[in-house]
Order: structure tokens, then C-alpha cells, then sequence
């Protein structure tokens, strides 16, 4: 199929104080962009092997865009039609003072200009937030967690802190919030535990996302020793249960599957294996500004210099409009060799998972 010369139907100011479809942001292969995931910090109070390495430097207080900035942004996105909101980082919840942002960007829900505003956490600091994050109309939250084994959890994050994240997931049901739990597949550390971690999850209501481990940033140890293939992990389920395809859809790239003996959803998220780009909806962008149109590749366009360099609204939006148009078809993520360079240079905790 060609889809050059696809028309960019966004491009152009129009009345930029409300969304409608004439706002709306078309890539050049027709999809319409309706999800931001936004990171709102680079930090983290754990240190996921996969993810950073145990001295990981984190970045001066100064290039993250302040609370005004991402609202800013969060309202130019809106405005151009963007629903869907998910908040990321590093660890959302340990930057300073995040309930009062939630708050603020629960007035886009509040006035139905998102219709959905989540959140990825690794569920450390959830307790603590749970009720203000049902206070400002989040509704559902995915929780990262690997194993449920303490030792492993412990070996995996390099940090003793399971039994925070339990507290977490109990205060977040308890407050209304519907969780999902995302588990990345690591073939020496839970590739044996996933069906328990799965069972123990259907039984408390979770669904559960798989998640093959990304060649992205450098990590201390070597990927090609962590990647788990989920055609393997989804052969090895089906020996044990049946799974039905569900066609329910979050709008992300899981597809989904009905555990006919769990009564649960179990979803895949294999960029590797299977390549999840056709129906990507979604843009990135990091704590310090930078939009990304795709996880895995490098172009972007670089919001905070124009942001502290004085833009206006409706420069801001010709420069949202541009970056649209050079959304590419999709990434070409593959684990290399031994050692090689990461596919991405950045990690997921800078864009944002
Ligand atoms: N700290 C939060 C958390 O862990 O949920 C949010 C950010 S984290 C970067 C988002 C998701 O990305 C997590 O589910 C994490 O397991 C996943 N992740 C991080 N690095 C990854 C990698 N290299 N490959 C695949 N998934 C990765
Ligand atoms: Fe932190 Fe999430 Fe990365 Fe783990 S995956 S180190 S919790 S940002």
C-alpha cells in the first residue's frame, strides 16, 4: 500500500479555543492523534535493570518544564483534539508536589475536554495518592510490577519496596480505580513466575499487560541476556489455559486475549515480535519538552526552547501542526547484537513508557 501524498487535513491555524474535527491532528498516513503520554519527571525511586542503571544521572531541575509549562502544553494539545492524557516519567508521583498538577489537569476531564486522564506508576508512592487521583476523575491506572516474589522484585528494581507497592494497589482498588498491571517478560528473572503473577492478578480483578523488554538507553547489564520473546511466553500460557481473543481496546498497543480458566484479560505488548505500530495513535513527550512522534524513533521537536524562548499559542500549535507531519510510519526497534548500541539512545524513563 502507498500512503504518500496522504493530505494533512491539520494544517493551517483555525479557531484554536475549542477542539473539533477540523483541529484535529492527522498524521501523513491518515491515523488522527488523539493520546499524549507526558512525563512529567525523569526521576525514580526504583532502578528497574531493564530501565536506568543503578547510578543513573538525572537531570538538572532547570530542564524540566515546570507545572505552567505542562499545562500549557496539555491545553495546546486539547485544543487540537487530544483525549487522552497519561501521565509518565521516570515515577510519576515522585516529583514535587504532583498532586496539585493531577489536580489542575482534572479541570480537562471535569469540562470534558479529555475523556480520559491515567497514569503509569510503579506503585511505591500510590497509596498516598489514590483518593486525590479519584478526587480529579482518573479513573483507571496501570501498575508496573515483575514479580511478586521479594527477593526477585528486589533483584529487578535493586530496591526493597513490594510491600509499598501492595499498599498501593490495595488503596487504589479501595478508592475506585480500576488497575492493570504491566509486567515486563525478563527471561532469567519471572519467565516461570508470569502465570502465577497473572492468576494472582485475575483474582483481584487486574487485568494484566505483558511487555517485551524495549532495546532502549543504556542499561548496566545486556539486553540480549533479559529479552523473553511473548511468542514464547503466549505458546507456554496456552499449554497451561485456553485464551479467547477479546477485542477490547484501552487505545494502546495491547491486544488482548480472555483467559477462559481466570475469567481475566491477559494483553501482549510486543513491538519486537509483532509490530504494533498500524493503529498508533499516540504521541510522547519528555519531562524536559521534547515531542517525540514515535517511542523508537530519534526525531523530535523541542517544545521548552520555544516555550522559554516566548511563543505564542499560535506558534506553539504551528510547530504541534509541523511535528505531526513527520510522524513516520513506525519504529524499527530490534534487540542487536551483544553489547551493540541501544536501538533508541534514550531510556523509556526520558520518554516516558
Ligand atoms: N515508573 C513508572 C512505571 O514503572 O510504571 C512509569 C514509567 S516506566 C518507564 C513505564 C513502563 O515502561 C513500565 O511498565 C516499565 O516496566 C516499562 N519499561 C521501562 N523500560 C523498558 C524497556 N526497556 N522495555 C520495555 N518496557 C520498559
Ligand atoms: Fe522507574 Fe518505571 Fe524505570 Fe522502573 S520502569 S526504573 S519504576 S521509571
Amino acid at each position: 500500500m502507498c500512503f504518500e501524498g496522504v493530505p494533512i487535513q491539520n494544517q493551517g491555524m483555525s479557531d484554536l479555543t475549542k477542539p473539533s474535527s477540523h483541529n484535529a491532528l492527522i498524521d501523513p498516513f491518515g491515523r488522527t492523534i488523539s493520546y499524549l503520554r507526558l512525563s512529567v519527571t525523569d526521576r525514580c525511586d526504583l532502578r528497574c535493570a531493564y530501565c536506568m542503571p543503578e547510578r543513573m544521572q538525572f537531570l538538572p531541575k532547570r530542564d524540566v518544564l515546570s507545572f505552567e509549562e505542562l499545562e500549557r502544553m496539555v491545553a495546546l494539545f486539547v485544543r487540537r483534539g487530544v483525549k487522552k492524557l497519561r501521565l509518565t516519567g521516570g515515577e510519576p508521583l515522585v516529583r514535587k508536589d504532583i498532586g496539585a498538577l493531577i489536580e489542575r489537569l482534572g479541570a480537562f476531564v471535569a469540562d470534558r475536554s479529555l475523556s480520559e486522564l491515567t497514569l503509569t506508576t510503579n506503585g511505591v508512592r500510590l497509596a498516598d495518592f489514590a483518593e486525590a487521583l479519584a478526587a480529579a476523575g482518573v479513573k483507571r491506572v496501570n501498575v508496573s510490577l515483575d514479580s511478586l516474589d521479594p527477593a526477585t522484585f528486589h533483584r529487578i528494581t535493586r530496591r526493597e519496596k513490594i510491600q509499598s507497592v501492595i499498599k498501593g494497589l490495595d488503596a487504589a482498588q479501595a478508592a475506585g480505580l480500576r488497575v492493570k498491571i504491566n509486567t515486563v517478560a525478563l527471561k532469567h528473572d519471572n519467565a516461570e513466575e508470569i502465570p502465577s503473577i497473572i492468576e494472582w492478578a485475575h483474582d483481584r480483578d487486574m487485568d494484566v499487560s505483558l511487555i517485551e523488554v524495549m532495546p532502549m538507553g543504556d542499561v548496566d547489564g545486556d539486553r540480549i541476556d533479559q529479552y523473553l520473546p511473548l511468542t514464547f511466553v503466549r505458546d507456554a500460557l496456552e499449554r497451561q489455559w485456553t485464551l479467547e481473543r477479546d477485542d477490547y481496546r484501552t487505545g494502546g498497543p495491547s491486544r488482548y486475549y480472555r483467559v477462559v480458566q481466570t475469567g481475566g484479560r491477559v494483553g501482549f505488548i510486543s513491538p519486537l515480535t509483532n509490530n504494533f505500530c498500524d493503529g498508533c495513535n499516540r504521541v510522547r513527550m519528555t519531562c524536559t519538552g521534547k515531542l517525540y512522534m514515535c517511542l523508537g524513533q530519534n526525531d523530535q521537536t523541542d517544545f521548552r526552547a520555544l516555550l522559554r524562548a516566548g511563543a505564542s499559542d499560535a506558534d506553539l500549535d504551528a510547530a504541534l501542526v509541523e511535528a505531526i507531519t513527520r510522524k513516520p510510519y513506525g519504529h524499527d526497534f530490534e534487540i542487536r547484537r551483544r553489547n551493540a548500541a541501544p536501538a533508541v539512545d534514550r531510556a523509556m524513563s526520558v520518554t516516558g513508557g
